[in-house]
């Protein structure tokens, strides 16, 4: 078992002996409803054929369809991809989302495929999974390297199958039944759960530092919305590396460079910086938004900020988790800070079944007011139990699940 599955399975463990659940509940919610693991041969463009694995584990439908994203990557397992679904099922318990959690991933390398492979990839996995997914059952939706593309050609080929089906996949383009707000919709919400941390504390946006890891989806909208906000961003990275200004970086700037060259190495408005040192600069507030893992016991040990928001999915072990709590240091938890990609899927769900549209305000507002009430449990149960934002998060999640399963009988 992976270090990330292993950690997921002992916060449920831990939250569920704090709520005194009993052993049989506590199993049903560590293990998978469904796991589903195929072997996705494509013809490449050169006319050889490539097996590729791919994966979806739906994880509890207790609270209705199974939610979450899709993602293509070389380091995807099965392992990985089971503690992400867990995950989901208490991110949309802990948001007051009317679904379960899932997950999925094909172990690939996108940058080795072109379009059309991507293409054949997406459509040929769809297929595969056709059975399992759909409206009412899973609804994926992008993650990494995953995007409105990839969810319009999944949504071309499930609706081959069954008829013209939008709602089969959230994060879709907006001209293509997708939602206003959804793209920028999990970087915003790490930016109003940082505001809310913030706040708790008397402080502010735009009086405060921030360092972001990653700057795709996640790491890019939410470095945009702390610009917008007059937030000072010292750096950002990428899998290239990372570029620092101790004075800010100009986001729009870095984003029209990123877009033409690839990455925000070399960007002529900063300093270049590894990976590595960009964990180690000191700021308010780090925001951990590319892959899981990023925290080991000794990261934990030399990072230099006040708070941490999880915009990736389990950055941190439980390990660090000690430490940044030794060290004063807040963490609002990823299935609290990244939760808002998902809420706006629930909108976006929502708008393709009512066959009507809402207007971008609309949908931001209500995105914020999702998260802020979810902050707000959060909050309570923290103080209320003297625990960790996660443990708390956790077990507002978990019992909310618990008691479904239980009313709906096992
Ligand atoms: P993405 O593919 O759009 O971007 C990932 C970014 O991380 C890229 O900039 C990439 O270069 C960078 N990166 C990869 N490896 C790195 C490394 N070792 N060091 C520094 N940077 C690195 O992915 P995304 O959708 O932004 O997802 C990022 C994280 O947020 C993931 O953990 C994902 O599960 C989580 N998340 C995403 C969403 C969503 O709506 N997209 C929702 C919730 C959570």
């Amino acid at each position: 078992m992976t270090n990330e599955l292993e950690a997921t399975k002992g916060y449920i463990k831990k939250a569920s002996k704090i709520l005194g659940l009993n052993e049989r509940i506590e199993k049903m919610m560590i293990t998978p409803y469904r796991v589903f693991r195929a072997e996705v041969s494509i013809e490449l463009d050169n006319g050889n054929v490539r097996t590729f694995s791919a994966y979806r584990v739906q994880h509890n439908k207790s609270l209705g369809p199974m939610k979450g994203g899709l993602r293509f990557h070389p380091e995807v397992d099965l392992d990985e991809v089971e503690s992400l679904a867990s995950l989901m099922t208490w991110k949309t318990a802990l948001c007051h989302l009317p679904f379960g959690g899932a997950k999925g991933g094909i172990c690939c390398d996108p940058k080795e495929l072109s379009t059309n492979e991507l293409e054949r990839l997406s459509k040929a996995f769809t297929e595969r999974m056709k059975e399992i997914i759909g409206p009412q059952i899973d609804i994926p939706a992008p993650d990494v390297n995953t995007n409105a593309q990839i969810m319009a050609w999944i949504m071309s080929e499930y609706s081959k199958y069954y008829g013209f089906t939008p709602s089969v996949v959230t994060g879709k383009p907006v001209f293509l039944h997708g939602s206003e707000g959804r793209e920028e919709a999990t970087g915003l919400g790490v930016v109003i759960i940082a505001k809310e941390l913030l706040e708790l504390h008397n402080e502010s946006i735009s009086g405060s530092s921030f360092v972001i890891q990653g700057f795709g989806n996640v790491g890019y909208f939410a470095a945009e919305h702390l610009y917008s906000r007059k937030g000072t961003v010292l750096a950002v990275s990428d899998e290239s590396g990372g570029t620092f200004n101790k004075m800010g970086l100009d986001i729009p700037e870095l984003k029209k460079y990123s877009l033409k060259n690839g990455n925000v190495s070399g960007f002529p408005g900063g300093t270049d910086i590894s990976n590595h040192d960009l964990l180690h600069i000191p700021c308010d507030v780090l925001i951990p938004a590319a892959l899981g893992g990023v925290f080991d016991e000794q990261k934990a040990k030399d990072v230099q900020c006040r708070y941490i928001v999880e915009g990736a999915n389990g950055p941190s072990s439980p390990a660090a988790d000690e430490i940044f709590h030794s060290r004063n240091i807040l963490v609002a938890p990823d299935i609290l800070a990244n939760a808002g990609g998902v809420t706006v899927s629930y909108f976006e769900w929502v708008q393709n079944i009512q066959q009507f549209s809402w207007d971008r305000e609309k949908i931001l507002q209500q995105e914020e007011l999702y998260l802020t009430r979810a902050f707000e449990r959060v909050h309570k149960v923290s103080k209320s139990k003297n625990c960790l934002m996660r443990e708390a998060a956790f077990m507002i999640g978990l019992e909310r699940v618990a008691k479904a399963q239980l009313t709906l009988g096992l």
